[in-house]
């Protein structure tokens, strides 16, 4: 069975595309959302009145070797609810899509990060550079650390690998946890006593393995050695 093809399948769910540029190693695309409402962050109450819009930039998936940018239209909404403080808000993505803030797309950074995990941070640039990706190597380490960050649940079984900040030149120590399938930390060496250390700040580890290959793109992390904690 054929399907029709629409253009608004090139572009993330929910966007809608008003116009197309196409240029020698650039596409822009201006888009907006496909919804005719949006819900005030403040109070969850859904407006349709539109009190202006703006235009916000975000760098997205390569297209026929070119590099895409997204000119997104954003809109600001009046929200009617009586006991509301907030009178106006901008409609917000959702965080699989474009986070608030990002000038990247959800689909784009989840590439730059495995980029930058497997191959480090110079490696990992400059392949991106040659598959159209718009990340600098600073900007492929920042991805990486942001996503290391921040876990208010404890740990239990944790994995641990080597990591190439710069390869061949400074290697860090990155953390998985093995039941969320997800990296909790990036050590900025590879010495045994910065992993202790770290060890002993999260006390509720039970079982510490070491990785020979973490890959979260296929959820699989082989397990070289398993050994209990204390
Ligand atoms: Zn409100």
């Amino acid at each position: 069975m054929r399907t029709r093809f629409r253009p608004s399948s090139l572009v993330p769910a929910g966007f809608i595309i008003d116009h197309l540029d196409v240029g020698i190693d650039r596409i822009g695309l201006v888009v907006r959302s496909g919804s005719a409402t949006a819900t005030c962050p403040d109070c969850r109450t859904s407006s349709c009145r539109i009190q202006s819009r703006y235009q916000r930039r975000a760098a997205d998936l390569p297209l026929g070797g070119r590099r895409v940018e997204l000119q997104v239209m954003v809109r600001r909404f009046w929200c009617d609810a009586a006991a509301c403080g907030r009178k106006i808000f901008a409609e917000r993505f959702s965080d699989e899509v474009l986070p608030t803030f990002a000038r990247r797309t959800s689909r784009l950074e989840q590439i730059v990060h495995h980029l930058g995990l497997a191959l480090g941070g110079r490696p990992g640039a400059g392949l991106a550079q040659r598959l159209m990706l718009p990340v600098s190597r600073d900007t492929l380490l920042r991805v990486i650390r942001r996503r290391a960050t921040t876990h208010s649940y404890s740990l239990s079984v944790i994995g641990i690998d080597d990591f190439a900040w710069r390869r061949n030149h400074r290697y860090g120590t990155l953390v998985c946890d093995l039941e969320r399938r997800r990296i909790v930390a990036l050590l900025p060496d590879r010495e045994q006593a910065t992993a202790q250390t770290w060890l002993k700040m999260n006390g509720s580890i039970r079982i510490r393995a070491d990785l020979c290959d973490v890959d979260l793109t296929r959820r699989a992390a082989h397990r070289r050695r398993m050994e209990p904690i204390g």
